[in-house]
């Protein structure tokens, strides 16, 4: 069975990432999405409201499971035995971290490879950060987000209204 991780942030999932969870779940057999629970890293969700969300977002997939990892990535595949790691590239700037990680992870554990799927151009320009940044100051957001989690989302963005910080 060949199954793929795709990990990231997920601060919240954006129809950017469901597009690159659909595609992948059709190439493997089973896909993990790793959502990254960084405690140096400032979220506007928990660990285990991202979580709950991409849940919510890829319901009627078959074949995905959604974990949260606290660890390195190349421990976490070592763990789940599955060395292929998913990314999307949205622009040639995404490329120089991501062709820098993958490298990375490769000369940790040189089972791990790292595949690349381009951004869907309908989403070339979405990103978690530009949501959250329209999302806090009151515009709307429902044209960027899986339909299913839209409620919950906006319900954050107005209890967030001016203040920022962060959680988890
Ligand atoms: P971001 O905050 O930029 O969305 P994430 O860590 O949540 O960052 O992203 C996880 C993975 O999803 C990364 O490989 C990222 O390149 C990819 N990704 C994010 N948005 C898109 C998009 N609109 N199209 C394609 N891939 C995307």
């Amino acid at each position: 069975m060949k199954t793929a991780i795709y990990p990231g942030s997920f601060d919240p999932v954006t129809l950017g990432h469901l597009d690159i969870i659909k595609r992948s779940a059709a190439i493997f057999d089973k896909l993990i999405i790793a959502v990254l629970a960084n405690p140096r890293k400032k979220t506007m969700f928990t660990a285990e409201e991202r979580v709950e969300l991409i849940k919510l977002a890829a319901e009627g997939i078959p074949n995905i499971e959604v974990a949260r990892s606290d660890r390195l990535l190349v421990d976490f595949a070592a763990e789940r035995g599955s060395f292929i790691i998913v990314k999307g590239l949205r622009a040639v700037s995404d490329f120089e971290h991501e062709f820098q990680m993958a490298l990375t992870n490769h000369k940790m554990d040189n089972r791990l490879d790292t595949l690349f799927l381009t951004t869907n151009y309908e989403y070339l320009y979405l990103s978690s950060s530009v949501v959250k940044e329209i999302g806090i100051l009151g515009g709307d957001v429902s044209a960027f987000l899986p339909q299913s989690v839209i409620e919950k989302v906006a319900q954050r963005f107005k209890e967030w209204g001016a203040h920022d910080g962060g959680r988890d």
